[in-house]
């Protein structure tokens, strides 16, 4: 199991979203800017973006998708929303986290009744989780190239079809999340919540080079990471 840890970069952030509700809520003043800059440099020093990601062999066997991680074995049912990954030769099973330190922060405006300051944290949170998935993604697909493999469709629980969030406590077994602080709480949401988790089929079996997720009808697209590298 692999661990590493992302740079972020502060003057990359993206935030055409909040210039878009901006534009309807007035919220584009300079004062929301500056604030918006001093939060950055705030959240900047509490995040801890991290990495974690494991290359399992896998294998199918009586209808059930058979992952290699060390010395274990996992088995799941390949109707779970695994069937695209069967003719994986590994799957790259990831999570992605900023840490829980600036969702304490967060809380704490919220708590507060800092409501611009919580929403504009919330901002960075998720463009900083934006950058962290496409230097993951790149990551993946040149992974695939050095093999001389192509790639899946990105699985993400709980967002593509027929992958529910019940696959959350496998993927946090497999990359020992417990080791980083991370779980899974009663509704299958890891916690610290700024955090994705993943699975991607790599092989000779695939026909793409480039990543993409599979989730119609979402209202996020245009802005989605995994979507717009
Ligand atoms: S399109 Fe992107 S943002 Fe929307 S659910 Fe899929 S991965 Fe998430």
């Amino acid at each position: 199991m692999a661990v590493e840890n992302l740079e972020i970069s502060l003057s990359e952030l993206n935030f055409d979203t909040l210039a878009k509700d901006g534009d309807k809520s007035k919220l584009n003043s300079e004062m929301v800017y500056q604030r918006l800059d001093e939060l950055t440099s705030v959240a900047g020093k509490l995040v801890d973006p991290t990495l974690l990601y494991e290359i399992c062999p896998v294998s199918v066997k009586d209808g059930r998708l058979l992952f290699y991680a060390g010395d274990e074995i996992y088995s799941l049912d390949i109707n779970d929303g695994l069937s695209e990954l069967t003719p994986a030769r590994e799957v790259v099973i990831g999570l992605i986290t900023l840490g829980s330190a600036i969702e304490w922060e967060i809380r704490k405006y919220n708590s507060e009744n800092q409501l611009l300051a919580s929403y504009l944290l919330s901002e960075i949170s998720i463009s900083m989780m934006g950058q962290l998935i496409a230097k993951t993604k790149k990551m993946i697909m040149d992974l695939a190239r050095t093999k001389d493999f192509c790639v899946s469709l990105v699985h993400i629980p709980g967002s593509t079809p027929g992958l529910s969030l019940s696959i959350q406590p496998f993927i946090l077994n497999v990359l020992k999340g417990e080791n980083k602080g991370i779980t899974v709480n009663q509704h299958m949401m890891i916690e610290p919540f700024y955090s994705v988790t993943f699975l991607v089929g790599i092989g000779t079996a695939y026909n793409n080079h480039d990543l993409y997720p599979k989730c119609p009808g979402c209202s996020r697209a245009k802005s989605c990471a995994w979507r717009n590298l």
